[in-house]
Order: structure tokens, then sequence, then C-alpha cells
């Protein structure tokens, strides 16, 4: 429920141009608009650096609760794994470089309360230890999701969450001070994954416990078989269908207890799932909708007038089946921020929504996935078909050719294209882009089967594994 007098929006009017100025009744000049943003990394900075380009007479203020902002929380496991050395890597711009472009960023600094009738956050300084309050026109919620740790012994020394820089760089400094030698990885989803080979990699013996009957449910079972051939193949002592019950320790962790047995382990990630850092939108009042993501539409307006949101703490439209989704990625936090940013300033754009394109790396496994896998539409409600084939990477007489797997899914009657999943060694991450572009455009299956894709022995064959499995899935719709 929203607090009495608040300023709801469903829709809110357009923001007027910027005025560089708001005027008291009395017509003086009360100051440059501000902007607020709670949260300084993929979606709260696209916006800040866009509102403010776009209208430079805004007074642009982001707080940030961790001590880096503008950092790829993607770039994490490569960073434990030392494919990164420098943690600094992985910070794209530092509150000097923000400051240049006229954006205020705090860092350490939390957001605590917002109090919508009055227009203003309230911030606690966490080196200081104090809070003040700050004013605001208008507010956007960026802060994120937060990853579950939803175990007894969670907050044992050596169990990790792999979220922000600091939990980089604490996994590194138990590894250099401690020196663990068996790691156990709680949850089979893509960052459980990119962790457990980042670990075998530096030397540690990995399991990897996962509580469904199989890795990455992203996609669909084969391609989940070629993952979890790959994990085995490299060493990971791989557990599905175990549930953790709790983890252990006296001072530090000790074992996981799982499936009713104790794996003996000196560091536990923990990596089972992403929900939306929602604390302020609830206490505040500001509706939540899916997987309790802000509701906000295509402009990124929340439905509390001048409050607005974007990236993993916000819903976002599934193009396929239309419905509002919960796809945490930051190539959508990018997007969205970028488009709350320049509505902010007074623009009128929209955010086009997603179809789900995520790729993942498994040792020398490639995997990925747009639209909806063979599960997820038939769980839509869609009379869905899917095409699988195991086709060459390159021309067969080309050295070096690798299989590669392609599913694809399109609905019975229409031959319209739902997605696809594929895994191989090479030449993945090209192909599902192919698809999510097809995707984007309402492409159908026979669209697909007379797409002009390139040949070249070294790159593909000249039927493509995209072509072989459209040519597949046109005999099924
Ligand atoms: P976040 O990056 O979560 O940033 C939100 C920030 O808000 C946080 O720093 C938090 O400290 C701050 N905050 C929260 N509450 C407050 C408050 N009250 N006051 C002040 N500050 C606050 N996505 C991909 O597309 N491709 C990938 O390959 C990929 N790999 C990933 C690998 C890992 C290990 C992880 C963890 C994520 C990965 N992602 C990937 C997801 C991607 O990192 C996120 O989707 C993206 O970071 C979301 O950006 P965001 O700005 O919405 O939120």
């Amino acid at each position: 429920m929203l607090p009495s007098g608040a300023r709801t929006s469903a829709p809110c009017s357009p923001r007027a141009k910027p005025t560089g100025g708001r005027l008291r009744f009395d017509g003086s000049v009360l100051g440059p608009r501000r902007l607020v943003v709670v949260g300084g990394v993929a979606a709260g900075l696209s916006a800040a650096a866009r509102a403010r380009r776009l209208d430079p007479t805004l007074d642009v203020r982001v707080f940030e609760r961790t001590g880096f902002c503008a950092y790829s929380a993607c770039g994490l496991p490569y960073l434990v794994g030392g494919v990164i050395q420098d943690h600094k890597a992985l910070v794209a711009r530092t509150p000097g470089d923000l400051a240049k472009q006229g954006i205020a960023v705090h860092l350490r600094h939390e957001v605590v309360g917002v109090d919508l009738l009055a227009g203003r956050v309230r911030v606690r300084d966490l080196e200081a230890g104090r809070e003040r309050d700050e004013p605001f026109d208008e507010l956007l919620l960026a802060t994120g999701g937060r990853a579950a740790l939803p175990f007894p012994g969670a907050g044992l020394p050596g169990v990790f969450a792999v979220r922000t820089v600091e939990d980089g760089l604490a996994i590194r400094s138990w590894l250099s001070v401690r020196q663990p030698s068996k790691a156990v990885i709680v949850g089979g989803g893509y960052i459980g994954l990119e962790m457990a080979e980042a670990l075998r990699c530096l030397g540690l013996e990995v399991s990897l416990v996962e509580l469904l009957p199989r890795v990455l449910p992203l996609v669909d079972g084969e391609i989940a078989g070629d993952v979890e051939a790959a994990l085995v193949r490299h060493g990971v002592d791989l557990r599905c269908a175990t549930p953790v019950q709790e983890i252990a320790g006296n001072g530090r962790v000790r074992q996981v207890v799982a499936g009713g047995e104790g794996i003996d382990a000196d560091l536990v990630v923990v990596g089972v799932g992403v929900s939306p850092e929602n604390a302020l939108a609830a206490a505040a009042g500001v509706p939540l909708g899916v997987r309790g993501a802000v509701v906000v539409d295509a402009r990124l307006r929340s439905r509390v007038a001048h409050v607005w949101a974007a990236g993993d703490c916000a819903e976002t439209r599934h193009r396929l089946h239309g419905a509002p989704s919960y796809i945490p990625l930051g190539t959508t936090a990018n997007k969205q921020g970028r488009v709350a940013g320049a509505n902010i300033a007074g623009r009128d754009e929209s955010f086009g929504g997603v179809v789900g394109t995520a790729a993942v790396k498994v040792f020398d496994l490639h995997v990925a996935r747009t639209g909806l896998s063979e599960a997820e539409a038939l769980s839509a409600g869609i009379d869905a078909v899917a095409a699988t084939i195991v086709h060459r990477s390159r021309a067969a007489y080309y050295p070096g050719w690798q299989p590669i797997r392609v599913k694809i899914t399109a609905e019975r009657g229409t031959g319209r294209l739902l997605g696809a999943q594929l895994a191989g060694t090479e030449g993945v991450a090209k192909r599902v882009d192919v698809i999510a572009a097809a995707l984007h455009s309402g492409a159908g299956v026979d669209d697909l089967a007379r797409f002009d894709l390139t040949y070249a022995p070294p790159f593909a064959p000249v039927w493509d594994p995209l072509l072989m499995a459209a040519r597949q899935a046109q005999r099924l719709v």
C-alpha cells in the first residue's frame, strides 16, 4: 500500500523538459533538479551518466553501500581464478572519473530509508557512522540483487557468496592465507559453475552440490548433460539431487552436510540464486511484482511518481510471452539504466524487453541460451516443439572442428521461433546471438532456415549448425 498523499503514478505524466532550476510559488529559483541514485553499479551509473549527459543542469548524487562503484560482478569468478590479477581491472570508473562528468558518487554510504512524502532519503555514512537526509526530485532505485545464503552455518568464516568486489577479494584472501585444498560449491547455476571452474583451475578439490536432479536449470536436460560431462571430465565431484542440510564448522567452515553426508570443505561458495534487493522499496511502499522485483513500466517508472527502478532490483518484460519477468543480468541492467536516465532527463524512451540471452563457460565448454527453453515454453502454455541436432563447428575437411549441439524451440502450427540453446567448445556465442536477433525481429523457423549465415571452412560448414537445426524444426512444426 502506498503512503497516503504519496505522488502516485500509473502512469505518471512525462517529465517536463529540464529547466535547470525549480521555481518556488513566489517565482524564485530553488536550485537544480536533483536525482538521487541508490546503487552505483551497472543500472545506477548507466542512468546517472545518461541523465547528466542529456541534462547537464541535473544535480546527480549516487549512494553506494560497498567500497567500489561501476564494477563488473561478471568478472568476479575470473578474479578469484587468477585470470584477472588486479581487481581494479573490474572497476570501469572511479568516483573521481565520475566527478568529472558532474556525478557525485558516495561510496560506503547506505540509503537506509525513503520518505516519499517529503521527497528525501536517509543516508548512513558507513565510515563515519553518521546519518543525514538527502532530498530528491527524482529517485532511482538501482539496488541490484541479493545472493541467497539460506543454510544454517552460512555465517561461518570460509563461507562466501559472490556478488561484490569485496566478496571476490575476501575469497582471494582466504585462498592465499588459509591455503584451502577442498572446496564445496553449493548451487549448479551459472555462478556456481564459473566458481567451480575457477577453484578447480587453482588446483583445489571441488565438489559441486545441487538440489535439483541436474545443473543449470536455465537450459533443458540435453544441454545440462553436456555441462555435467564437462564438470566430471575436469575432475569436479558432482552431486545432483543432493539437498544441503547445513554448513558445519568450529571457528571456520569444516563440512557441508548434504544428502545426509558430510563433505569436507575448507572453502564454501554458495550460489543458489539471486533475488531483488528490495528492502528499501518494500519499506517505502513502492509496489513489487515478480519475485519481489519493483514493478516498472517500459520507461522504467515505478508505480510511484518520480521513483524509478532499473537493473536487478526491477522487473523486465519478456518479449516472447509478454509477461513481466525477473531475469537479472548485467546486459539488461545497463540498458534499463540508460533508458531510465534518458527519461529522468526529460526524454521519452522505452526499454524493449528481453529474450533471456545468456552464456556461460564451463572449462572448455561454452553454453548459451536465448528465448524460451522447451520446458519454459511448455510451462508458459505454448504448444512448443523442439529440434536437437549435433553438427560440426567448421567444415568437415578443416582441421580442428568440434561438435556443437543446437536445440531449437518453436511454436507448433505457426513455426514461430521461441528460442535456442547451444553447447560446444567453439562458435556458440556467435550463433546464440543470431537467434537472439531473430527473436527480436519475430522470425520463424522458415526465416531462420533461409538466413544468409557465414560459410568459410575455419568458421562454419556450408550448412551452419543453426541452418541444420532450423531444417529439422521445419519438419516438426
Ligand atoms: P548490482 O550490480 O547488484 O549493484 C547494485 C548495487 O547497489 C550494489 O553494489 C549494492 O551494494 C548497492 N546497494 C544496494 N542497496 C543499497 C542501499 N540501500 N544503499 C546503497 N547502496 C545499495 N550478467 C551478465 O549479463 N553476464 C554475465 O556473464 C554475468 N556474470 C555474473 C557473474 C557473477 C559472479 C555475478 C554475481 C553476476 C553476474 N552477472 C552477469 C549479473 C550482473 O552482474 C548483474 O545483473 C548486474 O551487476 C546488475 O547490475 P545492477 O546495477 O542492477 O545491480
